[in-house]
């Protein structure tokens, strides 16, 4: 009989039965070991949860009081003779890659990753593994990021105008990763930093984990109009056309996500400008990231899979489709081609093997 597979995809989410564990399960399970705390990685109703130590407030935050235990990056946690470790994915403070290894096989899963240093995040590392199981929501050619220097110089170059102008600035990003991202590669000598309520109950919540950010002021009804017009409003993409946001008018409003990329997606967010700026690794990323693990197979969970397990098949990798519900945080959902990600959903549910 065939060896079981370390790793095995469930329709609980990725499993481990060596180990008695699953990693980012979509079902309540009794042992989730988390790449992050967004929505579609770490869900509520887990007897224990395992991940690393900068991720603990904001996953208090979003899902109350759970049974957590963290470590720091490269620290190893045993589980029935199967060594678990974290090691640092750049996607958003605390996001990690997870390893796993029993009698020398070892795989790991990258949940959400982009190799770019973004100043905030603890930059990617690749893991030599035998199995990597990857994401690829942008692994398609025409997703290319310019350096985020040069995107910074945009955003501050475009506030300095609002400003002269006196037109308020509102930039829109998600609310764990972007807003911190874009706080801390803001140029502060312009003016202050506003935030929307969603954006500041996370940074308290990163702060409380001893993560020092840039001064940020919390929008109240109190905020003076005049005030908040000099500074930058960080805003989530929840806010946009709300009450909320148009009480700053006349504004300008940015929207930054690596969906601006393509043509056509600013203008479906009604935005006045568009940032391309991603979480998420690029095309090339994505590439180099999976080379450099030195994996003999690759399994692509989330995003332009089938695209990219075809190309990758070409230039001699072994990879594979899998289904997953991952796919759905806050930038990879907010896709133009929603539907084609509905699809994916549709056939996890309706797959029933
Ligand atoms: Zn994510
Ligand atoms: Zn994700």
């Amino acid at each position: 009989m065939a060896k079981k597979p370390l790793l095995e995809f469930t329709d609980k989410g990725i499993y481990c039965a060596q180990g008695g564990f699953y990693i980012d399960p979509w079902k309540p399970v009794d042992n989730a070991v988390i790449t992050h705390a967004h929505a579609d990685h770490a869900y509520i109703g887990n007897k224990h949860y395992l991940a690393h130590e900068l991720s603990r407030e904001v996953l208090f935050y979003r899902l109350g009081p759970i049974n957590l235990q963290t470590v720091a990056y490269g620290e190893k946690v045993m589980k029935n003779g199967v060594q678990i470790s974290l090691h640092p994915a750049g996607h958003v403070i605390g996001s990690a890659q997870i390893r796993v290894e029993y009698q020398g096989e070892v795989w790991v899963v990258s949940g959400d990753y982009k190799v770019e240093d973004d100043g905030i995040s603890t930059p990617f590392e690749p893991v030599p593994c035998h199995h990597f199981i990857s994401e690829c929501t942008f692994g398609m050619p025409v997703y290319q990021w310019k350096p985020q220097a040069s995107v910074f110089n945009d955003i501050n170059n475009w506030w300095r105008t609002n400003q002269q102008q006196n037109v308020a600035t509102v930039l829109v990003g998600y609310s764990l990763g972007k807003a911190q991202r874009i706080l801390q590669n803001l140029d502060l000598s312009i003016g202050k930093v506003y935030t929307h309520g969603v954006i500041e109950n996370t940074n308290e919540a990163l702060r409380r984990n001893g993560i020092i950010l840039n001064p940020t002021e919390r929008i109240t009804p109190e905020s003076s109009k005049d005030e908040v017009r000099k500074g930058i409003i960080l805003a989530p993409p929840s806010s946009v056309g709300t009450p909320w946001m148009r009480r700053f008018l006349p504004y300008s409003f940015g929207y930054c996500s690596g969906w601006m990329a393509i043509r056509g997606a600013k203008r479906r967010r009604a935005a006045d400008r568009g940032f391309v700026l991603s979480d998420h690794a690029d095309w090339d990323g994505l590439i180099s990231a999976i080379d450099a693990t030195g994996c003999e197979s690759v399994y692509l969970t989330h995003g332009y899979t089938a695209t990219f397990a075809r190309y990758l098949n070409e230039i001699g990798f072994d990879a594979h489709e899998v289904h997953t519900l991952y796919g759905a945080d806050e930038e990879a959902a907010d896709q133009p081609a929603a539907e084609a990600e509905q699809a994916v959903a549709n056939d996890v549910e309706g797959s029933g093997s």
